[in-house]
């Protein structure tokens, strides 16, 4: 049994990120998605909301298996035996960090690999904090999102409105 871990901080998932876990299903048995709580970014939505939001994404496939986490990446790995990390690339504005960030990974344990895959190229610009922006300024970002989040984004729309 080959497994991944397919960290993020998914405020909120998007159809790119979807993709990716498609894609990774190909290469792994399971993939565990780790939803980063304490994330730098100052995220829109807390940890449990943007972790629930991926479970309801992925409910029903038993190769997918979604929780939060804080602290290291590669402990996290090693206590559910993930023998790689899972992360995606869409333009070459990724590749400096990704770079970064599996390297480092390498530096704390050399024995799991970081593998990229690409989302589908109507993906490409696709782009949590995107989504966030578009649909904060009122546009529609259905085409983009899981139905869980096209769920919480027009509620949060609708309290916006009732509260203008
Ligand atoms: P992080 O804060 O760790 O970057 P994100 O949720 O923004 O978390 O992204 C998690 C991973 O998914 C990153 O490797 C990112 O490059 C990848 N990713 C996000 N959106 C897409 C997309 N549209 N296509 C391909 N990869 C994506």
């Amino acid at each position: 049994m080959k497994t991944a871990i397919y960290p993020g901080t998914f405020d909120p998932i998007t159809l790119g990120h979807v993709d990716v876990v498609q894609r990774g299903l190909k290469l792994f048995d399971n993939i565990i998605i780790a939803v980063a709580g304490s994330s730098k970014k100052s995220p829109m939505f807390d940890v449990q909301t943007r972790l629930q939001m991926v479970q309801d994404t992925f409910a029903g496939d038993l190769r997918i298996h979604a929780l939060s986490f804080d602290g290291l990446l590669v402990k996290l790995a090693q206590k559910h035996q993930a023998t790689a990390v899972l992360r995606g690339l869409r333009a070459a504005s990724d590749f400096e960090y990704e770079f970064q960030l599996a390297a480092m990974n390498r530096k704390l344990d050399a024995d799991i690999e970081t593998v990229f895959v690409m989302a589908r190229e109507e993906y490409t610009f696709v782009s949590s904090s995107f989504i966030r922006e578009i649909s904060t300024m009122g546009g529609d970002v259905d085409a983009l999102v899981p139905e869980a989040v096209r769920l919480k984004l027009r509620h949060a729309k609708g309290v916006k409105t009732c509260l203008d």
